[in-house]
């Protein structure tokens, strides 16, 4: 059964000749129609996110004539963005992505109207951006930030529309706990920091977050017109490698922490906190606390005053086709999962510096040896990302 967002009004708004024209593939069905689409255009989307997920979501619903889209970023368009998050170009490079994406969904629409915010979503702003919207999009992918939308959402009694991707695996959701479960009755706590790689760490397959993105605005679009079953109470799994969609069925949890008629949480929490993770993946900017970090310039100084990787050892706890594509010299591989059975190898009598590729594998294989008894080690901030960047241009940054 189809389900409306039924504050809609399209009597609200008119459409012109030139929008009708644009709009008459959505105005011949009569499932859109006329009403449809002015309904599309008196809608509201707040999209948390303009990268992979948010790059389809952001071009097909400015192309569907959704006439107010929100767009949250605080990032600049980087160079390895462009594999998957088409909104941008190369054009765009080092511009703040909530311009970029601006900038062109308004060519692919300019009938519409794109409101940026160049800020993290966090609990000091989320509620007063999330009011002014009828539908929420996370496109971030973080954990972080998916309970901070599904808490925002359930409080404002606004549908989520959910997709995650890891690798070649998608998923996607309608959570809207006015009509079904929300993202908290399936998942009650986030996994254990460390145990879920991010995209930056275990990879993306390219294609995978449009297609991802493009189920969450086909949901989006569906609940707007109220055409359609949503994917309310039904978690959508894609392998893009077997090429095949499951589907699971949801339930609402009756003691949920957030949406349950009892609710322990009432307000937005720290989810960076709540999540032992940051909201977002520079990893660079990960510090494996006071004592322990170890900048590249100061590796550099050290390899000078040695005359190499001499009187410590260099581990890169990278995956061998990542040490492929760089090293830094004088490093030696140890895979992060084959970190504890090599451990007797590495003498805690020698200085050890960890390195990955930006910092955040190291810190836990740092945090590996600490708790194995080990003193003598340092992890070189921003890894061999940093390096590059800083040391050794002739180093490719991937
Ligand atoms: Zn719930």
């Amino acid at each position: 059964m189809s389900i409306a967002l039924e504050h809609i009004d399209p009597n609200s708004v008119e459409l012109s000749h030139a929008e009708i024209k644009r709009y008459s593939r959505h105005l011949i069905m009569p499932e859109v129609g006329l009403g449809g689409q002015k309904k599309l255009k008196a809608a509201s989307v707040l999209l948390v996110g303009t990268g992979g997920l948010g790059s389809p979501l952001a071009m097909y619903l400015a192309a569907a004539g959704v006439g107010r889209i929100g767009l949250v970023d605080y990032d600049i368009v980087d160079a390895s963005n462009l594999q998957r998050q088409v909104v941008h170009g190369s054009s765009t490079v080092g511009k703040l992505k909530v311009e970029s994406a601006r900038d062109r969904i308004l060519d692919l629409n300019p009938d519409i109207t794109v409101e940026t915010y160049n800020d993290l979503f966090t609990s000091a702003n989320a509620l007063d951006i999330a009011k002014n919207y009828d539908i929420i999009i996370d496109g971030t992918d973080n954990f972080p930030t998916r309970y901070l939308v599904n808490d925002v959402c359930v409080l404002l009694g606004k549908p989520n529309v959910y997709g995650s991707i890891f690798r070649f695996e998608g998923q996607a959701s309608v959570f809207w706990a006015k009509h079904g479960p929300c993202y908290r009755c399936l998942f009650p706590e986030p996994p254990p920091p460390g145990l879920v790689p991010s995209c930056a760490e275990g990879g993306v397959f390219g294609v995978l977050p449009g297609t991802v993105g493009t189920i969450q605005a086909t949901e989006a679009i569906k609940l707007i017109v109220g055409i359609g079953e949503p994917l309310v109470g039904r978690l959508l799994l894609y392998d893009a490698l077997a090429m095949t969609i499951d589907e699971v069925k949801l339930r609402k949890n009756p003691n949920c922490l957030v949406c349950s008629p009892n609710p322990k949480i009432t307000q937005l929490i720290d989810y960076e906190e709540f999540c032992g993770m940051p909201m977002h993946d520079h990893q660079d900017e990960v510090s494996a606390g006071a004592g322990w970090d170890m900048t590249v310039k100061e590796l550099k100084a050290k390899m000078e005053n040695s005359g190499g990787v001499k009187n410590f050892r260099l581990i890169d706890v990278r995956e061998p086709h990542e040490w492929e594509i760089a090293r830094i010299p004088g490093a030696e591989l140890i895979p992060l999962g084959t970190l504890a059975a090599h451990m007797n190898e590495l003498d805690s009598a020698e200085e050890i510096v960890l390195q990955c590729k930006t910092g955040g594998r190291s810190m836990r294989a740092l945090e590996l040896l600490r708790g194995a008894g080990f003193r003598k080690l340092k992890n070189l901030k921003g890894g061999i990302t940093a390096w590059a960047r800083e040391i050794d241009p002739s180093v490719p940054q991937y």
